[in-house]
Formats: C-alpha cells, sequence, structure tokens
C-alpha cells in the first residue's frame, strides 16, 4: 500500500490519459494521492477529480511561484473559495524559488505569505516548494505570526536547513529524482531527517526518477504509478517502513476513506 503525497494529475499533459492513469496507480498498489494544482487554470480540473475520486484523491490548490505573472488579480479570494468548498483540501503548490529570475523575488515572498496566511487561517496542510531561497524561506516562515502544518515537496536542502525546518514542524518529501547517482548526495541527508516525517511523491508528470525506477513509460513524462519502484529503491536505503510512511501521510495530509 503506498501514498503518493505529490503530483500533478490535473496537469494538461495528462489530458484524456487521467482515468487510465488513475487505474495503473491503483494496480501498482497505490491508495491516495495529493493532486496539487499551481494556477487558477488547472484548480477546476484538481476540483473535478477529487469529485470524482474522493477516496482517491486529497485536492490541494495553490499558485506557485513559476506561474505568478499570468495570474488574475483576484487569485487570492478565489484560491479561499475553492478551499472552503472542500474542507479536506490542502494548501499547494506554493513557494519560493531564486534559481528562477522571474517572477521578482520580492513578488513572490508576497504570494507566498498571503498562501502561508491563508493556509494557517483555515488550517491546511501546505505543500512548499523551494529552490534556492532557504534563507529567505525559513526567515517567512519564523516571521509568520501562525503556522499550517507544512510539507517540503522534494526537499533539495542542506541537512542543517532540513534541521531547522524540521523544528517548525515541517515534513519533507522525496521524489523518485534523487535516485539519480548524482543525486546520492542529497538522498544521504534526507535519510538523516526524522523519519516520522518523511512522505513519498512522485511530483508526475516532472521529476522523472532513473530509468530503472520507471514502472512505465510514456513520452518523457514521470507516471504516478512509478511510486511503487520509487518507494521501494528509497526503502531499500533507509530505516523507513511502508507502515511508516503510510502513518506519516495520513497524519499529515489528515486523509482515510480507503482500505487499509
Ligand atoms: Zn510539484
Amino acid at each position: 500500500m503506498l501514498i503518493d503525497s505529490h503530483n500533478h494529475l490535473a496537469d494538461p499533459r495528462f489530458d484524456g490519459r487521467r482515468d487510465r492513469i488513475i487505474e495503473e496507480m491503483k494496480s501498482a498498489s497505490i491508495v491516495h494521492c495529493v493532486v496539487n494544482g499551481t494556477h487558477p487554470v488547472d484548480w477546476p480540473v484538481v476540483a473535478d477529480l477529487a469529485e470524482k475520486h474522493p477516496a482517491f484523491i486529497t485536492p490541494s490548490f495553490g499558485l506557485h511561484p513559476w506561474r505568478i505573472q499570468d495570474s488574475p488579480d483576484d487569485w487570492l479570494p478565489s484560491l479561499e473559495e475553492y478551499l472552503q468548498r472542500f474542507p479536506r483540501a490542502g494548501l499547494g503548490e506554493c513557494g519560493l524559488d531564486r534559481w528562477m529570475t522571474e517572477p521578482d523575488f520580492p513578488s513572490q515572498i508576497q504570494v507566498f505569505e498571503n498562501q502561508l496566511a491563508l493556509a494557517a487561517k483555515l488550517n491546511r496542510p501546505t505543500t512548499i516548494h523551494c529552490l534556492k531561497a532557504w534563507g529567505p524561506l525559513l526567515d517567512c516562515l519564523r516571521s509568520a505570526p501562525a503556522l499550517p502544518p507544512i510539507l517540503i515537496h522534494s526537499f533539495g536542502g542542506s541537512l542543517e536547513t532540513g534541521r531547522e525546518l524540521a523544528k517548525l514542524g515541517a515534513y519533507f518529501s522525496f521524489s523518485g529524482y534523487f535516485l539519480h547517482q548524482r543525486k546520492a548526495k542529497q538522498l544521504d541527508i534526507l535519510t538523516l531527517l526524522p523519519s516520522d516525517r518523511l512522505l513519498l511523491e512522485t511530483d508526475a508528470p516532472d521529476m522523472l526518477p532513473p530509468a530503472d525506477c520507471q514502472k512505465y513509460h510514456f513520452a518523457s513524462l514521470n507516471h504516478p504509478a512509478n511510486l511503487q519502484k520509487i518507494s521501494q529503491a528509497f526503502l531499500d536505503r533507509t530505516q523507513i517502513t511502508i507502515g511508516q510512511h503510510i502513518s506519516n501521510s495520513v497524519r499529515f495530509f489528515k486523509i482515510g476513506g480507503f482500505s487499509r
């Protein structure tokens, strides 16, 4: 039994293939997944998926730093409406990214802080993307008047940063991308973080794992059912058990309703 704590089934690259993908996920022992929206245009697709598969999908709605520029002025009240409409939804994917030079960093901080405040107000599990912005992320989290539960997805920071984030209650998710040989150091860091804070994810259709961890191949996209092989490779290298991974995910996202 497995839970994919972060994917993008609503991504247009999956158009026309979602029903089949969900069947393939189920046959790969995946019992639940969290589907992240990254922009107001994909929130309706995330909402439809969650309504169609309530026991299988936890929706999450957010504005990703890469997509701030073309967001409508009313994105924040609209986001709150989606979260009110789906009381079990998370907030995300949101975050900070200094690997990208656009949008400018002050705008990213403002959009991130707005989402953090909304998530704290509604007490929603919040999925955070962070690239090359660990100091500002820690500053935002430490200066927030209140924090929601936070998940750093595809955590790529240092052990020191991970430990500071853990002090703030953060969870971390591991994607199959870190199984590439060149990412071995990051895999070692993840294994040193508290084992009761670790989740597994695919980030499909992105973050393609190494070829030997791909259960399904199509085009150059990552398939969420690859989680089966990704989890095996990760669990082989750590002290974490499948049961622990499931209970960490259930605790963080407050999910249930699937047969255990
Ligand atoms: Zn993502």
